[in-house]
């Protein structure tokens, strides 16, 4: 019942030209590819050329942050409506590396997800737990903290349109990965949560990503657990063989 997400998260990696061969060698190898969603998300100056590339393609193209205002004095900052009018219709909400690099909060992020429903972007809103917060045994307090307050406010049909992904901090760029079952466990909590709030059909339907050192190596396993919906990939998803192989798990 729900499709499988593989999502590509470039971070700031790539100059326009290797970013353009990344998209096009991704659209020749995934034009097979109907039984499931593909979505790349590139640094913010190549989106316009990238949604170009991938046009009447099964690719969708995201952007990795927004600001929740429409327009204004905030210097550096893009706007929703400027990611759909260059053709984006994702775009990642509260990455760990938002969170801990620049700061961002869940009453900030709930405004992003606020603005990209508003605009017409599908968000993929972020969670999971640094490592001493495992250890201490608070991981599954700290994501249902997260979810609780970045959806605070929206109504059921709103999370209809977002998409969640649990990334353990400590599995993010590591090389160390979630366990199959660790993940699957939390992706049960988050969606047992999503019910508690939203209702059972809004929890049936939700897509939960893992993310956290995905590679061809451990898609497979991670992706036929019940609860994971797909993946968002960073490192792995840089390479044209590496994130074919991932969706085609
Ligand atoms: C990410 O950027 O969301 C991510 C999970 O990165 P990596 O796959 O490199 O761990």
């Amino acid at each position: 019942m729900r499709r499988l997400l593989l999502a590509g998260n470039w971070k700031m990696h790539l100059d326009l030209r290797g970013a353009m061969q990344l998209a096009a060698g991704l659209k020749r190898e995934l034009a097979d590819v109907v039984d499931r969603d593909v979505a790349i998300f590139p640094p913010y100056p190549f989106l316009a050329d990238v949604c170009d590339t991938v046009q009447d393609s099964n690719i969708e193209v995201g952007a990795q942050n927004l600001h929740p205002e429409p327009q204004g004095a905030f210097t550096g900052e893009v706007a929703p409506a400027m990611l759909t009018s260059v053709g984006c219709q994702w775009v990642i909400v509260g990455h760990s590396e938002r969170r801990d690099l620049f700061g961002e909060k869940d009453p900030f992020l709930n405004k992003k997800v606020r603005a990209a429903l508003a605009a017409g972007l599908k968000p993929i809103l972020c969670v999971g737990e640094h490592l001493e917060e495992r250890d201490a045994g608070r991981a599954e307090s700290v994501v249902r903290g997260q979810v609780v307050a970045c959806l605070e406010g929206f109504a059921a049909a709103d999370i209809e349109r977002v998409t969640l992904a649990y990334e353990p901090v400590w599995a993010i760029g590591t090389g160390r990965t979630a366990t199959p079952e660790q993940a699957n466990d939390m992706h049960g909590v988050v969606r047992a949560l999503v019910g508690e709030l939203f209702g059972s059909g809004v929890a049936a339907g939700v897509r939960i990503l893992y993310g956290g050192s995905v590679k061809p190596s451990n898609s497979k396993a991670l992706l036929a657990e019940a609860e994971i919906d797909g993946a968002l990939v960073g490192g792995a998803s840089l390479k044209v063989e590496d994130f074919v192989q991932i969706v085609k798990s």
